[in-house]
């Protein structure tokens, strides 16, 4: 940390710029510091590597050091974040690890932005999400916005536009009305924010999204915050590798929910997941809300139009019946978030995007008409075909 209370009761922040290494010397050998947060003691480190900061003689209790002990890393990125918004046009002012009053927490960094509040975290460790979700609350019963920020080297990449996203990670994703969900990340190593735009998730953990670099001198806080758009052919091909390696790669190890699956549809249709029709993959803004794989629970859904008659009609709330029923039963899982979107979103999204692609039609607002088979192919080159040929047109 980079602040904290001299024996007179002085803040001293000791990353402003002020501070030379001379006078940091100085500092150090007149006066003793304590921590803001829990008033143990701290040293004053002056290192040639890392910037000059306070670390506790012991590692207790203290809320300040979020998971065991504050890495280099996350020291690092905290003070490049400083400096960086300081630099920025348009922001009022910036704190360093300040203690917020109204919500009795120390966030890494405070801003004043166009009159609103801002609370910024870094987040180089997993915590417990319980705590993480309790200070989310607290701001935002305060009317104080926050922003998450990931380090960006927890961050696992495993293709050229996908990740593995641990339920933590999920916490730091940002959920805007109608469009894909998007994170942010900074590596203070290579000096850059990195901006996962449209992430898409293809099962439990794995996303794919489309990520852009803004290394932090050329860039200001606006450009960062604008909504980028993406390169939707690069994503789409990305999706359909995805499908096809789904299709044609035999599952290895199964979770529990998944091996129901396969029986399950088994029994329905006396095939494996990986026949399943093309529609049961749709790459949907709102799938992130199911942390079931999306052909989990989309063919859950194809299955359920599957047992109405062609030309027959059903209700919205009989598929939202269907699916939450499946819930309960433990078929599908909503994944756990911050602030939760209800599943009918997502339901809605699909059936609409299933209305489009004129396998449904909607009778009323509420009532739908079933106007195509769902159509089981058992020829792999054909059901490949199938899958460009759906997802080209979304
Ligand atoms: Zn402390």
């Amino acid at each position: 940390m980079f602040v904290a209370i001299d024996q007179e009761g002085m803040m001293i922040n000791v990353a402003e710029k002020k501070w030379s290494r001379q006078r940091l010397m100085k500092l150090r050998s007149e006066r003793s510091f304590i921590c803001p947060t829990c008033k143990q003691e701290v040293d004053l480190k002056i290192g040639s590597i890392i910037a000059a900061h306070f670390a506790h003689k012991k590692y207790g209790e203290c809320s300040t050091v979020k998971g065991n002990y504050e890495s280099e890393y996350h020291m690092k990125g905290k003070h490049d974040l400083y400096h960086w918004f300081h630099r920025q046009h348009g922001i009022e002012s910036v704190q360093l690890e300040p203690y917020i009053q109204e919500t009795r927490q120390r966030p890494d960094l405070y801003i004043e932005y166009n009159q609103r509040k801002i609370a910024i975290e870094y987040q180089c460790s997993t915590i417990d999400m319980r705590s993480f979700k309790k200070r989310s609350q607290l701001y935002k019963q305060e009317g104080i916005s926050y922003l998450w920020i990931l380090g960006a080297k927890t961050l696992t990449r495993v293709g050229k536009q996908s990740y593995q996203l641990s339920p933590f990670q999920w916490n730091f994703v940002i959920k805007k009305k109608n469009a894909a969900p998007y994170l942010y990340a900074y590596c203070p190593n290579l000096r850059s924010i990195i901006v996962l735009y449209h992430i898409l998730p293809f099962s439990s953990r794995t996303v794919i999204s489309e990520h852009k670099h803004y290394p932090l001198p050329a860039t200001s806080f606006q450009d960062v915050m604008k909504l980028q758009t993406h390169n939707k052919g690069n994503l789409r091909k990305e999706w359909l590798q995805k499908i096809k390696k789904f299709r044609l790669k035999p599952p290895g190890f199964q979770s529990k929910q998944s091996s129901r699956f396969h029986q399950y549809l088994y029994q329905m249709v006396h095939l494996p997941p990986s026949y399943l029709p093309s529609y049961a993959f749709l790459p949907l803004v709102y799938n992130y809300i199911f942390e079931s794989p999306v052909y989990v629970w989309q063919g859950l859904i194809l299955l359920f139009i599957q047992s109405i008659p062609l030309y027959g009609s059903f209700r919205v709330h009989d598929v939202y019946y269907a699916i939450s029923m499946r819930m309960n039963d433990g078929f599908i899982t909503v994944r756990s978030l911050t602030e939760p979107v209800s599943f009918i979103t997502a339901i809605d999204a699909y059936l609409k995007k299933l209305a489009v692609l004129k396998v449904v039609v909607f009778d009323e607002k509420e009532l739908l008409k079933k106007v195509k088979e769902i159509r089981w192919i058992t020829q792999m080159d054909e059901l490949l075909l199938e899958d460009t040929k759906i997802i080209s047109t979304i």
